[in-house]
């Protein structure tokens, strides 16, 4: 069994960057590769990472703003032209409250250009009204709404030998975060502003870990980084709520669990 590992693809927010780009995160399981959210630029981190979109068996949306879902079409585009039989495997992706709708929306847009056979492509919504709970052939996905906008879900992944990761996407102040993340090998959180510049809506470092401090992870990792971040110590100011282990997110970089 290859150990399970997370690669942060993009660190960064909607801010053109080209040090962190938009929001994406693979992560590697078994045989198994899962994407949480696709922001403007995935698909080139992708490659940068030595992988190609017909490699990924899901695609886990948090919310739908264009720093996380900007890709989505793209990747589509890109998995039906020029050659939509170099994908020999089902493509799942799944996003929150009004997901199907959304698809939809983009469909009246595009047509054609996003239609594939199903045993290829198929879309599916989550509830996050409640505690979700699915079962995948190497994997169970757990999902919790989170505090940012109306069909935000944080996703919490165990994997088939009970490692969890838990992926926050956008959020403020959350006690779903909390029990979505207890006991997680590893949290991989937003902190989109430093202590001092604290926007609606997002967390800071040090709101970050104190989420991660209530729910005694093994690890946690600062990402979606607005570029205000980076005039900051953004671990000491982690360091006033949380005492174990702490990365700060940086484009393609690669963490075990
Ligand atoms: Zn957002
Ligand atoms: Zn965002």
């Amino acid at each position: 069994m290859k150990p399970t590992s997370v690669t942060i693809l993009g660190s960064g927010t909607c801010v053109p960057s080209l040090k962190r780009s938009s929001c994406a995160v693979l992560l590697e399981l078994d045989d198994t590769k899962l994407l949480f959210d696709s922001g403007p630029g995935t698909m080139h981190r992708l490659l940068n990472a030595g992988i190609e979109i017909f490699d990924i068996d899901a695609i886990f949306y948090s919310h739908f703003h264009p720093d996380h879902i900007g890709e989505l079409v793209p990747f589509i585009f890109a998995t039906k032209y020029p050659d939509s039989r170099r994908r020999n495997k089902l493509l799942t992706i799944t996003g929150g409250n009004g997901f199907i709708n959304f698809i939809k929306g983009l469909k009246a847009v595009y047509g054609e250009w996003l239609d594939l056979p199903e045993d290829v492509l198929r879309f599916v919504e989550l509830d996050g009204k409640v505690v979700g709970n699915r079962q995948f052939a190497s994997f169970t996905v757990e999902t919790r709404s989170m505090n940012h906008r109306e069909e935000s879900l944080g996703y919490r992944i165990i994997d088939s030998g009970g490692k969890s990761i838990v992926y926050s996407g956008d959020t403020d102040t959350n006690e779903n975060l909390v029990s979505l993340a207890m006991g997680a090998d590893l949290l991989i959180c937003e902190s989109a502003m430093p202590d001092t510049l604290k926007v609606p809506g997002h967390l800071t470092p040090s709101l970050a870990g104190d989420m991660a401090a209530r729910a005694h992870v093994k690890k946690l990792v600062l990402t979606h980084l607005y570029p205000e971040c980076d005039q900051f110590d953004l671990a000491a100011q982690c360091r006033k709520t949380y005492q174990g282990p702490l990365m700060i997110a940086e484009d393609l970089m690669k963490i075990f669990v």
